[in-house]
């Protein structure tokens, strides 16, 4: 899993070759080893669902294996699915600092949560209450000075409470993700489960191949989230 997070900034895509089909679209993603949330692009290679994390080297891509993922999923195949598909969303946007005056109690955000080692992770907490303060300027910019009182959802310090600055808050939008390389792999990944043992599964010849390159195995003791690394393949 990725070691560490940070603000998140929007970044120009680093470019690949070997990145056949590839997301246009930053996402957020979930990753099922912390359940913290990182940006993050995805593309198919081989048949399989390839999640770049932002800022993290290629070696922690996590790689989503059809032949595997319905190998895991024999009791409850949709679940699988819709698991793997609710780890992604819609990347959570910087709270503008010219904007807080928008946002209502109730509101999802997503906020840094910094832990031990110097580690800064991102976690869900719903925004209980806005303390205004004055804005400032700092280099022609307005700088929100107001605190947040959020009660966290999800990571550590779930159920707690705890005001936050400006500086830490994303903001979780409402929007589905509409992401087409992801969106792809999930709907041919759903035809496959539906169709039994992947005979005749319209999630393609690819899928067949990849499963026959890798030997379809999976451990027996694979968690609901099973992901297996196979490293850069080109
Ligand atoms: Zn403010």
């Amino acid at each position: 899993m990725p070691p560490t997070a940070r603000k998140r900034k929007r970044k120009a895509p680093s470019s690949s070759s070997s990145r056949r089909t590839r997301s246009v679209s930053r996402l957020d993603f979930r990753s099922a080893a912390d359940g913290a949330w990182y940006g993050a692009r995805v593309a198919v290679q081989g048949g399989a669902l390839r999640v770049m994390y932002e800022e993290f080297p290629e070696e922690q891509d996590e790689w989503y294996h059809p032949a595997a993922l319905a190998a895991v999923s024999s009791p409850s195949r949709h679940g699988v699915v819709a698991a793997l598909r609710a780890r992604f969303r819609v990347a959570s946007p910087p709270l503008d600092d010219a904007r807080c005056r928008d946002l209502r109690p109730g509101a999802p955000l997503c906020v840094s949560c910094p832990l031990d080692a110097g580690l800064l992770k991102f976690y869900d907490a719903v925004l209980e209450s806005v303390l205004p303060a004055a804005h400032g300027t700092v280099d022609g910019e307005e700088r929100c000075a107001c605190r947040f009182a959020v009660r966290w959802t999800e990571g550590p310090r779930a159920g707690s409470r705890e005001e936050v600055g400006v500086e830490r808050v994303c903001c979780v939008q409402s929007s589905p993700v509409q992401d087409p390389v992801l969106n792809e792999f999930l709907d041919g990944l759903t035809r496959l489960l539906g169709s039994g043992s992947g005979a005749g599964a319209t999630a393609s010849q690819e899928t067949s191949a990849v499963a026959a390159a890798e030997g379809g195995g999976v451990p027996g003791d694979a968690p609901p989230g099973f992901h297996r690394k196979f490293g850069a393949r080109t």
